[in-house]
């Protein structure tokens, strides 16, 4: 018998009900019942990872501490468990054929014919118990992307339908997620569409065992005692997930309508602990009942997508609520930002950051922003490109080094004061081959960062190919931008600070990726508190 329970999220009728957020806020519950819970996400699309997305199609890529990039959700799961996830927490189509293909050209399969059933199935299922099989953990949930019924998603069902057979009764548990959706003419909330969607996965030989039901009303008994009778599961089964005011009220409405009793009953698994979600609950108390206000403009180019910068969002959220602070997020469009119309276009904010980000759309504008933040002493952090942006602002702007830039703006530069890294410059293929993942910096003790974190020797995940030039390093140190960031083996530059500006930093990694509900981060901590500091002065 397996040591191990599995959970299975699936999702059905229409994809963003929120998969991920229902699998976070089941893991939050049973990990305060005291078992040890990891997600992972499996996604049915062709590429390997979602590096290479655009972030206009699929939204942030997180990148883990071990340098996987990954998708979105995963972050949901490391900021609502405090837990980490791995490359082995997130798989494509893409890898597992990938991986697949590779086994039958190295010759494994001999004389056999490849093919999805059992090969890529087979594959499936290793990948799935692979963090079950490490013995870390007590319960995986895995959460399958996409929606049932789509093509690409077949291959998947098949595996859980398989695997939930070989585990054996008690030792996995399939959850659906569904939309009972409201017909506003008709008064009527509507069952159907979970019906199809049910009969569709039946037809693929998987029968959920929970159903959690998405909608904008309350669904009554009588609505439930119908999805229970046609979707093939006990009334108490089905349970409603009302749109909420915060994905952080989540884990609470979970708890009231009792989705982690129903799934430990079905797990076989007795628990005397009841989750009392208490440092969870100061969290969401503290966000709900601020006592004070800044207004954060962050400057990006994908502002019209917010998923594109779900991290940072959210990290505002941590550090506004552990000092007591609401942080309202202006979203700001830095190619609609120019020399005429800055001053309106930034009035009014507390503090200005600017986004991480790749190729030449929009850096002008980026650049005038934080010449503006600069010059008027307002609260500024950087952020990858963020910061690169930074230090070809001082260059041009105070070292006097005319149309500075970055050689991923342009070739044949006369001041590349960002560059392409050493190690980069051999690289050909595009996807995974950036600086990715958790990389040492050592911190200037006489540095607002050192202040923020209060240690000399920090980690952080970066994403990117480019680096402050070092060669400039000295006329730009001379001008007042300090290195105060260095990696300790490589001599990169992770941060510069503006020691004459109330608030200056800029780091070439991402802290975002690394704040949780109950480890804010420092450094965003740090720079919500000087924003407030700002309005308070004025
Ligand atoms: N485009 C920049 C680089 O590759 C910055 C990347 C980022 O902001 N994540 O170095």
């Amino acid at each position: 018998m397996a040591n191990t329970k599995y959970v299975f999220v699936t999702g059905g009728v229409t994809s963003s009900l929120g998969k991920g957020i229902i699998a976070a806020s089941l893991a939050k519950l049973l990990q305060e019942r005291g078992y040890r819970v990891t997600i992972q996400k499996f996604d049915p699309y062709i590429n390997i990872d979602p590096g290479t997305l655009n972030p206009y199609e699929h939204g942030e890529c997180f990148v883990t501490d071990d340098g996987a990039e990954t998708d979105l959700d995963l972050g949901h799961y490391e900021r609502f468990l405090d837990v980490r996830t791995s490359q082995a927490n997130n798989v494509t189509t893409g890898r597992v054929y990938q991986s697949v293909i590779d086994k039958e050209r190295k010759g494994e399969f001999l004389g056999k014919t490849v093919q999805v059933v059992p090969h890529i199935t087979n594959e499936i299922k290793d990948r799935i118990q692979i963090l079950g099989k490490s013995g870390n953990y007590d319960v995986v949930i895995t959460e399958l992307g996409g929606t049932v019924g789509d093509i690409e998603s077949l291959p998947y069902v098949e595996s859980v339908r398989q695997l939930t057979w070989e585990l054996g009764e008690h030792n996995a548990v399939v959850i659906h997620l569904t939309l009972i959706p409201y017909l506003a003419a008709a008064g009527e909330l509507k069952t159907k569409p979970t019906q199809h969607s049910v009969k569709m996965m039946m037809q693929n030989g998987l029968n959920p065992d929970i159903l959690v039901c998405r909608s904008e009303h309350f669904i009554p008994d009588e609505i439930k005692r119908k999805l229970a009778l046609f979707c093939n599961v006990q009334k108490e089964d089905v349970i409603s997930s009302l749109d909420a005011e915060t994905i952080y009220d989540v884990p609470n409405l979970m708890l009231h309508e009792g989705l982690d009793k129903v799934v430990l009953k079905k797990l076989a698994m007795t628990s005397t602990k009841e989750p009392k979600l208490i440092e969870w609950n100061k969290f969401v108390e503290k966000h709900k009942n601020p006592l004070h206000k800044v207004k954060i403009g962050v400057i990006g180019k994908y502002v019209e997508l917010q998923d594109a910068y779900k991290s940072i969002a959210e990290a505002f959220i941590h550090a506004g609520s552990s000092q007591r602070i609401k942080v309202k997020v202006e979203w700001i469009h830095s190619e609609e930002i120019n020399q005429e119309n800055i001053t309106k276009k930034l009035h009014g904010l507390s503090g200005i950051m600017v986004a991480p980000g790749f190729g030449n759309r929009g850096t002008e504008g980026k650049i005038e922003t934080i010449k503006y933040a600069r010059e008027n002493n307002i609260p500024f952090m950087g952020i990858c490109l963020g910061m690169q942006m930074a230090v070809i602002e001082f260059a041009r702007n105070v070292v006097g080094l005319d149309g500075a830039n970055s050689t991923e703006m342009f070739d044949n530069l006369k001041y590349p004061v960002i560059n392409l890294m050493q190690d980069q410059k051999e690289v050909t293929d595009m996807g995974g081959t950036m600086r990715l993942g958790a990389w040492g910096c050592q911190l200037d003790h006489d540095s607002k960062a050192y202040k923020a974190y209060n240690q000399t020797i920090i980690s952080e995940r970066h994403r990117h190919r480019y680096e402050f030039n070092s060669n400039f390093k000295e006329q730009i140190e001379t001008a007042g931008m300090k290195a105060t960031g260095i990696n300790p083996k490589t001599g990169l530059v992770e941060v510069v600070e503006i020691p004459s500006h109330p608030w200056f930093v800029a780091v070439q990694y991402h802290p975002e990726y690394k704040s949780t509900v109950l480890n804010p981060h420092p450094l965003f901590v740090d720079f919500v508190n000087a924003s407030l500091e700002h309005v308070q002065s004025k």
